[in-house]
């Protein structure tokens, strides 16, 4: 048995946003336009928002204090702001950060909510409207209704049928400026959704093609885009491929691959994707048994082995030792233990496995 739902309206390509803007016309009539600090800007995305919204009329503020992995303070700031000037629905632009905050923002304005009630999904009884613009390719947050917020050191995301951005404008153009490590990172974040979408116990077999395809054009295509970043028409790829990614997990959801790397992101500021890539060899040899059929389709698809697959990895720099102290061992595994993502592995992870693949790293 499987089910899907994706209620987002997505536009893909060159332009997309100029193009087709004006389907936004009747969403709302004041925005709050959520970003990082630099990158809405310099990827070009902000002023395309800006144009758009000034021949339709829709009149905006600007809330740029995004920064990444957003914590729960800016969330209430910017929905602050956002209630303080009568906004009515919100444009986040920028990688997974600044979107992430976006439906953040959206849900504790419209539920009027306190401290960290946003975990708990039942605590959504409506929000305004989202409307998504990325300008990296990694998380898929454009066509996911997850978000993940940090309060103190625990980075924990939620979601709701809701929180599904309405529109989304996905052109590869506002990726290009985004640099060699930022690059890397994220398109190993979408391997990483790709592959969850075969570890999940909620597979959908509806989304198989797009996960080998997704994978395939990261394997084949990730070097080039590094060595050559500004062309377009690889960077394109990679946007199908993170696109595919959030398509995937919006129906499977994440598992420990995901989990895993929460702490090590707060503990040691280590990017998502990065976590993501350090962890991920030793997930897939915890999962192989598993799911081994679905792992060999891919080695096939790829025409490689497991074994030449980790040395690509490494050979992009994945293969870091972090030497993690016992005490922090113990304590994160308690935590990551406790995630929800962890009901949804092929086995049955404790909490001795965890620890284990910490001392490992
Ligand atoms: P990010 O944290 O949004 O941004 C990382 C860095 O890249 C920032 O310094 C940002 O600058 C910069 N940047 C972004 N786009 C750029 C561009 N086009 N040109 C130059 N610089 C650019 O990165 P991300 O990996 O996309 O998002 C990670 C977050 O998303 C994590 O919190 C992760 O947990 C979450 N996530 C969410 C989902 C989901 O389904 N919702 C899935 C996976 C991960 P600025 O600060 O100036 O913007
Ligand atoms: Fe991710």
């Amino acid at each position: 048995m499987f089910q899907y739902f994706m209620p987002v309206e997505l536009h893909f390509g060159k332009d997309c946003l100029r193009k087709k803007g004006m389907v936004i016309r009747n969403i709302g009539k004041k925005a709050l336009i959520v970003t990082g600090a630099s990158s809405a800007k310099k990827s070009g995305a902000l002023g395309v928002v800006e144009e758009v919204s000034a021949k339709l009329s829709i009149s905006s503020v600007l809330y740029s204090q995004i920064k990444e992995n957003p914590s729960l303070e800016s969330i209430y700031e910017g929905a602050e702001k956002f209630t303080e000037n009568d906004c009515d629905f919100l444009i986040g632009i920028g990688g997974g950060s600044p979107i992430d905050a976006a439906k953040a923002i959206s849900v504790v304005a419209a539920n009027n909510l306190k401290g960290e009630e946003i975990y708990n999904p039942h605590n959504i009884a409506s929000v305004y409207p989202i409307i998504a613009v990325p300008t990296t390719s990694g998380t898929g947050t454009e066509a996911t209704p997850y978000s993940v917020i940090t309060s103190g050191d625990k980075k924990a995301g939620f979601g709701s049928p809701k929180t599904f951005p309405k529109i989304s404008f996905l052109d590869p153009a506002f990726t290009m400026t985004m640099p060699e490590k930022v690059t890397r990172d994220t398109a190993i974040d979408a391997l990483s959704h790709l592959l969850e979408g075969l570890y999940s116990s909620k597979r959908c077999p509806l989304v198989y093609p797009m996960i080998m395809s997704g994978i395939r054009i990261i394997y084949t295509t990730l070097d080039k885009v590094l060595q050559e970043p500004d062309n377009y028409e690889l960077r394109k790829q990679l946007m199908i491929a993170s696109l595919y990614g959030g398509i995937v997990i919006s129906q499977t959801s994440t598992t420990l691959q995901h989990s895993i790397g929460y702490p090590l992101t707060t503990k040691y500021g280590l990017s998502h994707g990065l976590a993501n890539g350090i962890v991920m060899k030793h997930i897939m040899n915890l999962y192989y048994p598993y799911v081994e059929n679905e792992l060999d389709m891919v080695f096939t698809h790829l025409n490689c082995t497991k074994e030449e697959f980790f040395k690509w990895l490494d050979k992009l720099g994945f293969n870091i030792s972090l030497n993690l102290e016992s005490d922090y061992i113990a304590e994160a595994a308690k935590q990551i233990y406790k995630s929800r993502n962890m009901a949804l592995n092929p086995l049955k992870v404790e909490v001795e496995e965890i620890e284990k693949i910490l001392s490992r790293l």
